[in-house]
């Protein structure tokens, strides 16, 4: 019976993303920036067409790459199987490797031998997909009437980011600071004053970067926040931290200029060239600290900032 998975290792699975995010960055660009985050979501996915299931962790960037790179104004998807009866479009056809490839975990029974009983192990399998511009003919799609939130003033996204710490219990010290930072020791956030910042995205982004290594904390998601600088462990977090933070910001409707992105990105290069597969790992437990955030604020309100001496 032929394959119907190609199954990868890992380390394959880590190669083909790194391949595709390594090119990104080399020419400048943050596949996780607020910017594409927004782009591609919601109207426009990342998702897979036919399902409608939009792509999860490290496939979103996957996906997200693969459209910026290709000026792909959409970033939905599918399978050569689920576009069988479609003609590949003249304009965008792809040459020999062109495709992206996702990988999921699914869940496989197996008898364990020693005790008779039956386990289920998850295992990794890749589907190679096509972006749907690559195709001709395809059902047009209702596409939902996305509505665009005000973009917040500084002062009002100020309110809103401290209302979001204050109800996960984390203080902002009163005394603004020099640098932006965030102490698990003592479980508190120290900014800079908001009259510094230039405008509501980057300090979103900045205060947000903050919030998000808060709920790595013990007392909330638990990431082990104790790693020394200059490790893996430590770039891991700080690529949670980046990630995160820029989800925030889509939630909080505003996005922000990449000041010296060739260094920002010429340094999340070099730390992906070093460790292929830290994207992977930082992808969902990132996503899991920005909804931390989002859904206490959703579910509980937003609570009133904890006021804190330095
Ligand atoms: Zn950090």
């Amino acid at each position: 019976m032929a394959k119907k998975f190609e199954v990868k290792t890992n380390e394959q699975k880590a190669e083909s993303l790194v391949a595709a995010i390594q090119r990104l960055l080399d020419a400048g660009v943050a596949p996780w920036s607020a910017k594409y985050v927004k782009q591609f979501s919601a109207a426009n996915g990342p998702r897979n067409f036919a399902s409608g299931h939009y792509a999860t962790g490290g496939n979103v960037f996957m996906a997200i790459a693969d459209s910026v790179e290709r000026g792909h104004p959409t970033c939905e998807y599918l399978t050569l199987k689920q576009a069988r009866g479609y003609k590949f479009a003249k304009a965008n056809r792809p040459l020999k490797g062109e495709g992206f490839s996702l990988y999921f975990y699914k869940p496989l029974e197996i008898k364990n031998r020693e005790t008779g009983e039956t386990e289920t192990i998850r295992m990794l399998r890749m589907y190679h997909v096509f972006n749907v511009a690559c195709f001709d003919g395809l059902p047009v799609r209702e596409v939902p009437v996305v509505v665009e939130k005000p973009t917040p003033t500084l002062s009002e996204a100020d309110t809103a980011m401290r209302g979001d710490i204050a109800a996960m219990g984390v203080p902002i010290l009163d005394t603004p600071c020099d640098t932006p930072h965030y102490v698990p020791a003592s479980d508190r956030i120290g900014m800079p004053p908001l009259a510094s910042w230039e405008s509501a995205g980057e300090y979103v982004k900045t205060l947000g970067h903050e919030a998000i290594h808060a709920t790595g904390h013990d007392k909330r998601l638990k990431r082990g926040l104790d790693a020394r600088f200059g490790s893996p462990a430590y770039a891991k977090e700080e690529l949670v931290a980046e990630i995160g933070a820029n989800l925030l910001c889509v939630y909080h409707g505003v996005s922000y200029d990449q000041k010296n992105s060739a260094a920002y990105c010429g340094h999340w290069a070099k730390v992906l060239r070093a460790n292929p597969k830290i994207l992977l790992a930082a992808a969902t437990p990132a996503s899991k600290a920005a909804e931390y955030i989002t859904e206490r604020v959703s579910v509980g309100g937003r609570a009133a900032p904890v006021a804190i001496a330095a």
